[in-house]
């Protein structure tokens, strides 16, 4: 082990936001030793701006719960952490974890269940990459480490602590982390990783929570570095495993809406990680919605049908909360609409609160090259831009052109009823919430297979299989995640 001295790796206490030193000070004050470690140290030590800091100490949980008191929530029961509320930011406080007993490992090497508490020294055996396990003392501005890992750091490589087999077997997530901080950082990978990081090993990665995949892949949408990170999911074979039934092939479309992600991120604007999901899934659902239409399905089913089904696959490899899969569908939605608008639509759309989301979709087909967008990306842009007086101009010339259109595409026998009300009606039709009886009755009965024919209406029944999905159901109870889980 060596000490360095804080200053000389660049760490200084004036970088620390004071949510941090108050935890590290309130428990060194109680007599506990208290670090800051992990992706904090990491961070400043490459110039970068932390995500959050952790801490970590001797004290077990409930002591941290005594120093704290009302402030401090512990969480977890399989892999107990303690939740300091300092200011209006949230400290996850470690304690130091010794290896998990022979008992409490599934027959492929899985830790399941993890409370043993330690010393640093195992502590730091227990962390996956040499550039995470660093601790370092603010107040005695020192840095402890264990493992040359600053040399690491120098150097730009990844370096997982012990055997990178066994590593990678204890929590197949890591290979996700390799990526990821490979990409985040710009660092290579150590050439013993490279060995073992084989289509084989991935598959490991089955064995893990669909919620946790899709934290995961969360993880990896809004690190910042998501277009390095997207070719690196293929050639490692962990594409396979996040997204099953997408190709893997980085389309311009995909690539376009990643260097977005990425470039909103750098400036710091705001991004929701389901957005990209609804790229990823987006050729999936086209074919899917032409496969009911084969089938005689009316537009507007074969899209809530396709939507649901690509959704429902997608959650066998990561379960993407229900909340964000409407978001997903509703984007889709709107493609239609903004494609097509009733001239007298066009305004409310523009205000929908969907409309920003489906709009900056549209537009990254359309720059993409899709042409099946007809320039309507462009159209919006402009009309965004517009006084009143020109959107009124513009609709009209709009409705003009339709008429046009329609004339030549001679659907004179497809009349269009009038409408006269602006209001849009819902993108998608939710699942109504079902009482506790019809829970329970569901129960008693066996899962009705999906469905994939038509049903012959426009609107999909509230009880049809479809919607009734199927979770995945794994051993969570059991799995504990790794230290922030
Ligand atoms: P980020 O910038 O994403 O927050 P991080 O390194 O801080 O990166 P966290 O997930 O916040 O990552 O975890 C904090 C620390 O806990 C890590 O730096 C590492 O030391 C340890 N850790 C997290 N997950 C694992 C894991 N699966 N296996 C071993 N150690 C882990
Ligand atoms: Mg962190």
């Amino acid at each position: 082990m060596q000490t360095l001295h804080a200053s000389k790796c660049g760490l200084s206490t004036a970088q620390l936001p004071s949510y941090i030193l108050d935890v590290i000070d309130a428990l060194t004050k109680a007599g506990f030793e208290a670090y800051i470690v992990g992706g904090g140290v990491r961070d400043l030590m490459l110039g970068l701006n932390p995500k959050d800091f952790d801490a970590v100490t001797n004290a077990t949980p409930a002591q941290v719960k005594e120093v704290f008191g009302r402030r401090c929530r512990i969480i977890g029961r399989r892999f107990e952490l303690a939740h300091v509320y300092s200011g209006r930011e949230l400290v996850e406080v470690a304690t130091f974890r010794a290896p998990p007993k022979k008992a409490v490992t599934s027959a492929s090497g899985m830790i399941l269940r993890d409370n043993n508490w330690g010393t640093i020294e195992q502590d730091f055996a227990r962390r996956d990459f040499s550039i995470n396990a660093m601790y370092y003392q603010p107040r005695k501005g020192i840095v402890l480490d264990f493992c040359h890992a600053i040399d690491d750091i120098k150097n730009k490589t990844l370096r997982l602590l012990g055997d990178p087999t066994l590593r990678f077997e204890e929590d197949p997530v890591r290979m996700l982390r390799t990526l990821r901080f490979a990409a985040k950082l710009n660092f290579s990978i150590a050439p013993d990783i490279l060995e073992v990081f084989t289509p084989e090993m991935t598959q490991l990665l089955r064995d893990i929570s669909p919620h946790r995949l899709y934290d995961e892949s969360q993880k990896l949408f809004t690190m910042g570095h998501l277009n390095r990170v997207l070719p690196m999911l293929i050639d490692f074979d962990i594409w396979r495993q996040l997204f099953a039934d997408i190709d893997p092939e980085i389309s311009t479309f995909i690539e376009r809406a990643a260097i977005n992600t990425d470039q909103r991120i750098q400036i710091g604007k705001t991004i929701n990680p389901a957005f990209f999901y609804a790229v990823l899934l987006w050729k999936p659902f086209l074919e899917r919605c032409e496969f009911y239409a084969n089938k005689g399905m009316v537009a507007a089913e074969a899209r809530a049908q396709a939507g649901l089904d690509v959704l429902k696959r997608q959650a066998t490899r990561t379960i993407i909360p229900r909340f964000a899969e409407t978001f997903i569908r509703e984007v889709w939605e709107m493609q239609t609409r903004l494609l097509s608008p009733k001239p007298q639509q066009i305004q409310a759309l523009s205000t929908h609160a969907r409309f920003r989301a489906g709009f900056d979709f549209l537009l990254l087909r359309e720059k993409s090259g899709d042409q099946s967008t007809q320039g309507m990306g462009t159209w919006w842009d402009s009309y965004q831009l517009m006084s009143t007086d020109e959107k009124e101009r513009a609709i009209s010339q709009y409705n003009r052109q339709r008429a046009k259109s329609r004339r030549k595409a001679q659907t004179g026998d497809v009349v269009e009823p009038k409408s006269v009300s602006v209001e849009i009606e819902p993108l998608v039709q939710e699942t109504a919430p079902r009482s506790r009886r019809e829970r329970s009755r569901d129960r008693s009965k066996p899962e009705r297979p999906v469905q994939m024919v038509t049903s012959g209406g426009s609107e999909i029944r509230a009880d049809h299989p479809i919607l009734k999905r199927k979770r995945v159901k794994r051993d969570l109870n059991q799995v504990v995640f790794g230290p922030t889980q």
